[in-house]
């Protein structure tokens, strides 16, 4: 934890971390997305809408709409690929250019975290639209930044949530069902990674938050196979809720002490495979979630063991993955995963909030030995 200490006029002020909880507001319902026009004015006239190709077939109704009940004008920007650098600065030259005064960011999480970037630097208001559950970006004040290349390069720690979250089960329903089996492997991370990161913190704040991944978890392992059985039904509601909100709180309420450890940083290091570009982030952390569990087997944690068999079952009823093969890395090579193993290992890596040393040897063989039977293990 970073604890700065100053003076002010004799008196020691000892700030904690700030929190950015969760969006100042947020909108929930069928539909809701056609209410735009009765929130927008109060931020201001001009709007960058930032949004994916296929997202923005699913929002323009909503936006001509808005552009004829209200005096908003509309400017456009499309982020396709990554949240890089170089996308950054080109939305950053239409904020300018054209004196935007709101962003509204609809999408995935690469464009929701770029846009949220983008409203950051600008020092502007930001209006989420989430178009799949395959992420808690559209909630949470922190943006990932890709290279081009599609490989993991950095995060930012915003200063706030988003001002308005919309979320619109109807334009979440268009998305393949594989973003929310997804969503669901990031969500379910954050029990196991927060629980090892935090689960002995006697802070009321990230005892909450733990507490809060755990029911999140069961949330999810009792829910997620009726929701993929019936979208849009009212357990698909309730996962979209879980994936795309619940996992939010945890990050908001935890701060950056609950936050990742092995999974994302399994997830950081295949992002630097070519190979590896096919699959979406919830899948790759859904598999990182086994290969931590693994290390802690490796640490002689039998529970760690029992948790595995379990994941591994639910991960089989709804398609998440659970090796190397299912990732679509079945020829990876020995050489391909220590590169991979080394990123993850770097000085500045998550995996270090294990409670034990990690070598990066050890990460290879968990990462090639997810699905093994604990009577092996023994
Ligand atoms: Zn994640």
């Amino acid at each position: 934890m970073s604890v700065e200490t100053s003076l002010n006029q004799g008196k020691t002020i000892v700030p904690l971390p700030p929190l950015a909880i969760a969006p100042a507001q947020l909108l929930r319902g069928a539909g809701v997305i056609s209410q735009l026009g009765q929130h927008l004015p109060r931020f201001g006239k001009r709007a960058l809408v930032i949004s994916g190709d296929r997202t923005w077939k699913a929002i323009e109704p909503a936006l001509a709409e808005v552009s004829t009940t209200t005096d908003i004008k509309f400017s456009y920007a499309l982020a396709i690929d990554q949240c890089s650098d170089r996308l950054l600065a080109n939305s950053l030259k239409i904020v300018n250019q054209d004196q935007i005064e709101v962003i509204i960011a609809a999408g995935g999480g690469k464009v929701l975290d770029l846009a949220k970037l983008v409203a950051f630097r600008a020092g502007l208001p930001i209006v989420t639209i989430p178009t799949t559950a395959a992420t808690c970006a559209a909630w949470t004040a922190l943006s990932n930044i890709y290279t081009e290349a599609g490989a993991f390069d950095y995060d930012v720690a915003l200063d706030r949530c988003p001002d308005l979250m919309v979320v619109d089960y109807e334009v979440i329903a268009t998305a393949p069902q594989r973003t929310l089996v997804a969503g669901i492997g990031d969500a379910i991370a954050k029990w196991y990674e927060a629980s090892v990161s935090s689960g002995s913190s006697d802070k009321t704040m990230i005892i909450a938050a733990v507490q809060q991944a755990r029911v999140l978890r069961d949330i999810l392992l009792q829910k997620s196979e009726t929701a993929i059985a019936q979208p849009g039904g009212d357990a698909w509601r309730e996962v979209v809720d879980a994936s795309v909100c619940l996992a939010g709180v945890i990050g908001g309420v935890g701060g950056a002490q609950c936050r990742t450890v092995a999974a994302h940083a399994v997830h950081n290091g295949l992002t630097h495979l070519k190979q590896a570009k096919g699959t979406l982030h919830g899948e790759k952390v859904a598999y990182g979630i086994l290969v931590q569990l693994r290390l802690e087997e490796f640490n002689g944690n039998q529970l760690a063991a029992t948790a595995r068999q379990q994941l591994l079952k639910f991960y089989a009823q709804i398609g998440l993955p659970q090796n190397l093969d299912d990732l679509g890395l079945g020829d990876v090579t020995l050489k391909e995963l220590e590169q991979v193993a080394a990123i993850a290992c770097l000085p500045n890596s998550d995996i270090h909030h294990l409670p034990f040393a990690i070598h990066e040897q050890q990460l290879v063989a968990a990462m090639v030995s997810t699905t093994v039977p604990v009577a092996v293990n023994q």
